[in-house]
């Protein structure tokens, strides 16, 4: 594919440099069978080294997993060859079924049904507790 000529497709752009193979499974991208191309340590003027994730098709992206691995990455969002939305990532607030509790004695591991979720309790450090049983996610 060529890279830089999406038509259709999401580029996950100024990721921390080294971090873009961490977003690359935890989105699930490997599971898909769409175009991806992981271009790792580009030179950013901004950032200095940066990984850029271009996805070559019209699939919805986790935002919260993206805000949970990089808060600061932006999304654009490339229709018929178009940017039609950029934005940036904040450190989300909750995460649905991204982490999963730790905690054995924790009613999600005998309630397999139930959503994991975590909250943020302290946005300095990035901790994030299940909302169950407040063990911290490391
Ligand atoms: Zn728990």
């Amino acid at each position: 594919m060529n890279i830089d000529s999406i038509h259709n497709g999401v580029v996950i752009d100024h990721i921390t440099a080294g971090q873009g193979m961490q977003l690359y499974a935890l989105l699930g991208l490997d599971a898909l069978d769409v175009s991806v191309a992981i271009i790792k340590n580009v030179v950013s003027h901004k950032m200095g080294k940066k990984d850029i994730i271009k996805i070559d098709a019209d699939i919805p992206v986790d935002f919260q997993v993206i805000g949970y691995v990089d808060p600061g990455a932006t999304i654009n969002v490339i229709r018929e060859g178009e940017l039609v939305s950029k934005q940036t990532v904040e450190l989300p607030d909750r995460l649905t079924d991204v982490l999963k509790c730790r905690n054995p004695r924790c009613i999600t591991s005998t309630e397999q049904e139930l959503k994991q979720i975590f909250r943020l309790t302290d946005r300095e450090k990035r901790v994030y507790r299940c909302i169950y049983c407040e063990t911290a996610a490391k």
